[in-house]
């Protein structure tokens, strides 16, 4: 299993990297994980868009999935796309919120997309099997944990502090987990948010191999959230757009 991060910023794009978006690949198949603001256009850097074989959304606040609209836009005019409809798990309401998004009058993306509706429990996407659980955050939110090839990773979407969360990286090789929230901060509200500490507390109690840090806004110090998650959990690095790791 092979993960490249195609954005890595948190809440909304920053001045050096898109917003969240991370491309899984096994066995030639490839998962697009979030496709946040700016996503698209570093996707397009990385790989043929054409080649996207399934789009897994985490949720449907701005920064994992807007730049679904440029990708609707490239396949329905670069005459470049392979013309099969792209599996687009996320949950309930996607499809009328993406519609939205890309045009109030439009007809729907269902010409591009086949949206799959998900929820807590397990499925398959192509080679990989797949876990979901709903984290802790204002809208409906899901971490997703891919196993293949005898390896996993679990991201987390994301999330506050959950032990569902923790269950649900159990003893996974790679835990990508969100930090958005800076250490120390007394009016952390709680359901919406990881600082780095409680990414790493997360790690630690799931006795995952790596913690890999994401989703830290462009106004939150990277090097701190590092320094706080590295103080619990050793195996602790900030991921970084194009970052590749072999699993
Ligand atoms: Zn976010
Ligand atoms: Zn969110």
């Amino acid at each position: 299993m092979k993960l490249t991060v195609v954005g890595c910023s948190g809440s909304g794009p920053g001045p050096g990297s898109p917003a969240s978006s991370y491309l899984v690949e096994h066995e030639g198949f490839r998962l697009v994980l979030d496709l946040g603001n700016g996503a698209f256009g570093a996707l397009q850097g990385l790989i043929d868009p054409g080649s996207v074989d399934a789009v897994f959304l985490s949720h449907l606040h701005a920064d994992h999935c807007l730049d679904v609209a440029p990708f609707v836009v490239w396949h329905r005019y670069s005459k470049r796309s392979p013309g099969r409809l792209v599996p687009l798990y996320a949950p309930v309401g996607a499809e009328r919120r993406l519609a939205m998004a890309y045009d109030l009058d439009g007809d729907g993306l269902t010409d591009v997309f086949d949206f799959v509706p998900v929820g807590s429990g397990a499925l398959t996407i192509g080679p990989f099997e797949v876990a979901l659980a709903r984290t802790a955050h204002p809208v409906e939110t899901y971490a997703i944990r891919l196993t293949a090839g005898g390896r996993s990773l679990v991201y987390t979407g994301d999330t506050g502090a959950s032990e569902r969360v923790v269950e649900l990286a159990r003893g996974a090789d790679v835990l990508l987990a969100e930090a958005a929230h800076p250490d120390g901060d007394p009016d952390q509200p709680p359901g919406l948010h990881l600082t780095g500490r409680q990414a790493a507390e997360h790690a630690a109690a799931a006795g995952v191999g790596r913690l890999l840090l994401t989703h830290i806004p462009p106004w939150v110090d990277r090097i701190a959230q590092l320094a706080a998650a590295s103080s619990v959990f050793p195996e602790t690095e900030l991921v970084a757009p194009s970052g590749v790791y072999d699993l």
